[in-house]
C-alpha cells in the first residue's frame, strides 16, 4: 500500500545538527520497508526563529537532501504515486523567506516547495504562532504571500499557526488549508492540535490533516500506544474526515513516540491495526497516502508559475 508522510525534520538533522544520514530516523531503507512512496522533507527554520539564520539554513538543507539517497521530486509529480521512496520539500517556519517574495521564488526554483508552514513557534513577517494564540490574523506580507502561494500551487500549512491565521487561510486561499502534523485538540489539549471547528473547516474545504506521532500531541501524559493514535484517527473519521486524513509523523523532530510507532518501517503495523479496527481497504488506502497524493496533484494542477 502506498504510504505518504507529510512531515519530517530529517534535513535539519543532517544539515544543521550534523547527524550522519544513516543515524537519522528517516532513511531510504526504512521508508522502503514501511512502503513510504512519498516523504515530505521540511526545511525547518530552526528553534531560534527569526533571530537565527533561517534563510541560510534553508539553503543548506536543500543542498543536504542528496545525502538521504531519496530522489527528490522537484519537477512535475508523476501520474501515479511513486513505489520506491521519493521526497518532496516543504518549509516549516516562514521566517526563512525573510518577508520577501523573491526568497519564495528562490526556494521554489531550487526545491519546488509543496507546502509552507507559515510560522513555527515564533511570530514572523507572516503571522503569529499557535503557542500564545495572539488574536491577530495574518500580517500584510502574509496575505501577499498566500496569494503568491496560490499562484504557485503551494499549500498553506497551519500546523504551527494561531487560530486567527488559520481562519485567514480559509477565507483567502483558493487552495484548501492543511495541518501537516497536528492532532485533535479535544483529545489532547495543546495549542499544536486542532479544534473541532478547524477540523470541520478542513473537511469542508477538502484539505489535509497529518497525524503527528509526538507523544505529547497524542496523549497529555504517559506512554502512548497505537490505540491512542487511532483514537485521533477515529475522531476525525467520525466527523466525516476520511478523505482529508493522513500522516505527518514528525520523525527526526520528536523525542518521544507511541510504542511501536517510532520510525517509517512501523507504518504497516499501524495500518494493520486500523484494518483490525474495521477500516476498509479503500479507507486505508486513502488515509495511508492517497488523500495527500490527490491534494498535492490538485495543488500542482493549479500552478501557474
Ligand atoms: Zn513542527
Amino acid at each position: 500500500m502506498f504510504v505518504a508522510d507529510a512531515h519530517c525534520d530529517t534535513l535539519y538533522e543532517i544539515a544543521i545538527s550534523k547527524t550522519r544520514p544513516d543515524r537519522c530516523v528517516v532513511t531510504k531503507e526504512r521508508l522502503a520497508e514501511g512502503g513510504v512512496g512519498l516523504q515530505t522533507f521540511a526545511l525547518f527554520a530552526g528553534s531560534n526563529g527569526p533571530a537565527g539564520t533561517p534563510y541560510r539554513d534553508g539553503i543548506d538543507m536543500i543542498a543536504a537532501a542528496p545525502q538521504t539517497g531519496v530522489e527528490m521530486l522537484t519537477g512535475a509529480l508523476p501520474d501515479e504515486p511513486p513505489r520506491a521512496p521519493a521526497g518532496i520539500f516543504s518549509c516549516e517556519g516562514g521566517e526563512m523567506l525573510e518577508g520577501s517574495l523573491e526568497r519564495l521564488d528562490e526556494f521554489d526554483r531550487a526545491a519546488r516547495l509543496r507546502m509552507i508552514a507559515l510560522t513555527w513557534n515564533f511570530e514572523n513577517e507572516i503571522g503569529h504562532p499557535a503557542y500564545g494564540d495572539d488574536p491577530a490574523g495574518l500580517k500584510p506580507f502574509g496575505k501577499e504571500l498566500l496569494a503568491e502561494m496560490d499562484r504557485r500551487g503551494i499549500l498553506a500549512d497551519a500546523s504551527h499557526l494561531n487560530e486567527a491565521g488559520f481562519w485567514d487561510i480559509c477565507e483567502r486561499s483558493a487552495l484548501p488549508p492543511i495541518a501537516s502534523h497536528s492532532n485533535c485538540r479535544w483529545l489532547c489539549d495543546t495549542p499544536r492540535n486542532l479544534k473541532k471547528e478547524q477540523v470541520r473547516a478542513i473537511i469542508e474545504r477538502g484539505g489535509f490533516i497529518g497525524m503527528n506521532f509526538y507523544s505529547r500531541f497524542v496523549i497529555p501524559e504517559g506512554q502512548p500506544t497505537m490505540d491512542d493514535v487511532m483514537r485521533h484517527i477515529d475522531a476525525i473519521c467520525e466527523m466525516g474526515g476520511e478523505h482529508v486524513l493522513g500522516f505527518g509523523s514528525d520523525f527526526d523532530g520528536i523525542s518521544t513516540w507511541p510504542t511501536g510507532l517510532g520510525q517509517p518501517a512501523d507504518f504497516p503495523a499501524l495500518l494493520d491495526a486500523l484494518a483490525k479496527r474495521g477500516y476498509t481497504q479503500a479507507q486505508l488506502e486513502d488515509i495511508a497516502g492517497m488523500n495527500l497524493w490527490r491534494l498535492l496533484k490538485r495543488a500542482e494542477a493549479q500552478r501557474k508559475a
